[in-house]
């Protein structure tokens, strides 16, 4: 099975490629598949944000086409940056930014979850919408060089995201989940 990957962010790409491809599953990025475009976010929630990248691309490439919205919940920010997290700050400044909003604030207030909502637009063109989540902590300072945007502030099990080996992450990420459920309906769309 081929499928689109509805983005043009690298690290996202080499994620899905990392889950989906040893189950049999070759992925190609938008670009790959002539969909050279940049969708704009314009959505209200991870649902309405994940439906417009699949269908701008879907509209173009007539393929199978998945697309994640992402961001991160913040406990103590009543669930921002949430749908926002993208543009929360200037590039390269999300994690200072989010260490600063909680200065002060207690290890037990500093509950966060990462949410993935994927939608799967399959080769009729129906969709399907699926969401994985990850609950951590958001951590004091900024740990690790690997993964990417908040992964050196979010803290799982008393390591960042950042810290843990790619292969680790993408076993209990949200959007390991997401995909993980994603290849359930797969099965049953065939
Ligand atoms: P989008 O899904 O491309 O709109 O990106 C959502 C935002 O959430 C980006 O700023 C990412 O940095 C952040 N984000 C989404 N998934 C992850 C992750 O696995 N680790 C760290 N940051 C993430």
């Amino acid at each position: 099975m081929k499928i689109v990957l509805a983005t043009n962010n690298k690290n996202k790409l080499s994620e899905v490629r990392q889950i989906l491809e040893p189950l049999g599953i070759t992925v190609i990025s938008q670009a790959e598949a002539g969909a050279d475009i940049e969708v704009e976010e314009t959505g209200k929630d991870f649902e309405e944000n994940a439906y417009l990248k699949a269908k701008a691309v879907y509209n173009l490439t007539k393929l199978p086409v998945i697309a994640d919205d992402s961001g991160l919940e913040v406990d103590f920010l009543n669930g921002a940056p949430g749908v926002y997290s993208a543009r929360y700050a200037p590039e390269g400044q999300h994690c200072r930014k989010l260490i600063g909003e909680l200065s002060g604030v207690p290890d037990e207030k500093r509950g966060a979850r990462f949410v993935c909502v994927i939608c799967y637009i399959d080769e009729n063109g129906a969709w399907h919408f699926i969401r994985g989540t990850v609950k951590g902590k958001i951590g004091y300072e900024e740990l690790g060089n690997g993964g990417f945007g908040y992964d050196p502030v979010f803290m799982y099990k008393g390591r960042s995201f950042a810290e843990i080996p790619s292969a680790e992450k993408n076993a209990v990420s949200h959007r390991a989940e997401a995909l993980r459920k994603l290849v359930g309906i797969f099965g049953n769309s065939k």
